[in-house]
């Protein structure tokens, strides 16, 4: 298991669990530069240690790309504001700053991005909506 960062993020628990596995190794502050095959499959990969800067080569049969995800926004980027990571700004009643425009879930800047989260956002934002109309 490769990792750009010095530290693994992920869960504790399944930090733990990952450590307890005799067949993988988990190497941090490394990035991941090159995935090489024969024509065929994948037999390699590249990897720089960020610290000491020294590249080396490990041979494996596949890789799993976890990289994280980003916004998918693009549609909208002209109609509201987003923030750097391309989420939609949103205030704690999922109105956008342009007015009639509500988002909810993961494409915006809501914290924790689960699935019982995006459900209870959207219900807001709807509610939101329902509100700002009842109101105008
Ligand atoms: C690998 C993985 C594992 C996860 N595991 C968990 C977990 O165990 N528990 C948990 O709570 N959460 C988990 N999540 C997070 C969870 O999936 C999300 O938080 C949740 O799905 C967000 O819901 P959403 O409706 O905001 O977005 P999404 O579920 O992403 O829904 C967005 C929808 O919009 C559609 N769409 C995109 N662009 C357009 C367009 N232009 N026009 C029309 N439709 C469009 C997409 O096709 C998609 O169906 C996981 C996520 C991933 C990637």
């Amino acid at each position: 298991m490769v990792e750009f960062l010095d530290v693994l993020k992920a869960d504790n628990v399944l930090q733990e669990k990952v450590r307890e596995l005799s067949n993988v190794d988990v190497l941090l502050s490394t990035a991941t530069k090159e995935v090489k095959g024969d024509g065929k499959k994948v037999v390699a990969i590249i990897v720089t240690d960020r610290k000491s800067g020294q590249e080396k080569e490990i041979a494996l049969d596949g890789v799993f790309v976890q990289i994280g995800l980003s916004a998918n926004t693009k549609l909208v980027e002209e109609l509201v504001p987003t923030n750097e990571r391309g989420e939609i700004i949103i205030d704690a009643s999922c109105r956008t700053q342009t007015p009639g425009i509500y988002a909810a879930g993961d494409c915006t800047t809501v914290p924790y991005k689960q699935i019982v989260i995006a459900m209870g956002e959207g219900a807001k934002a709807a509610l939101s909506a329902f509100e700002d109309r009842i109101r105008s």
